[in-house]
């Protein structure tokens, strides 16, 4: 393991920088005016996988919960509504596990959440992360909690310079979090530490001279930017989905994928390339889109003769807007005229 300069040593006045830094400095986001449990829920979940600026650029935090106000309304939803306002998002699991939480929530804790980290781990979808992300910032509990974010920070911080996604990395990242969370404002704490991360020890260009914990830091002079360390990244695999676009007295052809990522979302039929070789038929529109690691390339061709399979339904095209679909069907969808 890296030799390490201790900030430990100085933690009450690391833990008092973190939480006036943020006090300060600390974006006013809307998942951050309220102390509500589900509504805490919903930011994280949004977030794990998704941009800041894109949940508050398309309001989804606020449409949610105008939707689904609570959790009792939430856990009532019907899927393709449920999806639907998922959509954009992406890793639509998200939302299911979202919606299996709060019908636990509800059966099994008469719709109020429980506090501790062990039991909202219990909750489906809620893994270490955000369990203790619904403690801390919705009932103020000093409880680590550790996100891409606050990993960098802490390598940093520690000049930790073993894989931090192995075993001993994610063990030292928790054990050095839960030491350095204090009694009192952990929420601030927590909060100011992932923001330090998001604005100031940002991945390739941290900003020591303006970082409010740099007297802490053992990193700031052993090139920050080559922290963390971390796995080699899965090689990026190429895809092509070659889809249909048929039409006929008013409705489009479309599928219902009963896969596990896209369970319940509809998009154009799907076959082989050959089969719109063979009739050549013309593309009408291309895009590239990404997920995970594969890079796809979307092409729809035009087919009034396709045979209909039986996974796949007509729907009136005024009803298109309401069907839930991967965002990039519905960007393509949107570009072709009826
Ligand atoms: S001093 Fe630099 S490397 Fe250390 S925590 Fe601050 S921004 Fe990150």
């Amino acid at each position: 393991m890296s030799a390490r300069v201790d900030p430990l040593s100085r933690t009450p006045a690391f833990q008092r920088e973190v939480a006036e830094w943020f006090q300060a400095e600390g974006r006013d986001y809307p998942w951050r005016r309220t102390r509500d449990p589900y509504a805490v829920l919903v930011s994280e979940m949004m977030l794990q996988q998704t941009q800041i600026a894109t949940v508050l650029g398309r309001r989804y935090f606020e449409n949610w919960l105008e939707k689904f106000p609570t959790v009792e309304i939430l856990a009532e939803a019907g899927e393709a509504e449920l999806l639907r306002a998922w959509e954009g998002l992406g890793y639509y699991r998200r939302a299911r596990n979202l919606q299996k939480a709060a019908q636990v929530v509800v059966r099994e804790y008469g719709g109020v959440f429980p506090s501790s980290v062990a039991e909202l781990q219990r909750l489906p979808g809620l893994g270490s992360y955000t369990a203790g992300a619904v403690a801390t910032f919705a009932f103020g509990a000093a409880v680590a909690i550790v996100d891409t974010n606050i990993a960098r920070v802490l390598a940093r911080l520690f000049n930790f310079r073993e894989e931090i996604d192995s075993t001993t990395g994610r063990a030292f990242l928790w054990e050095t979090a839960t030491a350095l969370v204090p009694r009192k404002q952990a929420r601030d704490y927590n909060s100011g530490l992932m923001e330090l991360g998001q604005r100031v020890c940002t991945p390739r260009s941290p900003q020591c001279g303006g970082c409010p914990v740099q007297m802490h830091c053992a990193g700031t002079h052993h090139q920050p930017e080559s922290l963390p360390v971390k796995r080699p990244p899965r090689s990026t695999v190429h895809l092509t989905e070659h889809v249909a676009w048929t039409v006929r007295d008013g409705s489009l052809l479309l599928h219902q994928e009963q896969g596990q990522r896209r369970q319940g979302l509809w998009k154009l039929p799907e076959r082989p390339e050959t089969h719109f070789l063979q009739q050549s038929a013309p593309v009408m529109a291309s895009l590239t889109y990404t997920i995970t690691h594969h890079r796809v390339s979307l092409r729809v061709y035009e087919a009034p003769w396709l045979i209909q399979h039986s996974s796949e339904f007509w729907h009136p095209v005024a009803d298109l807007a309401t069907l839930p679909m991967p965002s990039p069907y519905r960007k393509i969808i949107n570009t072709i005229e009826f």
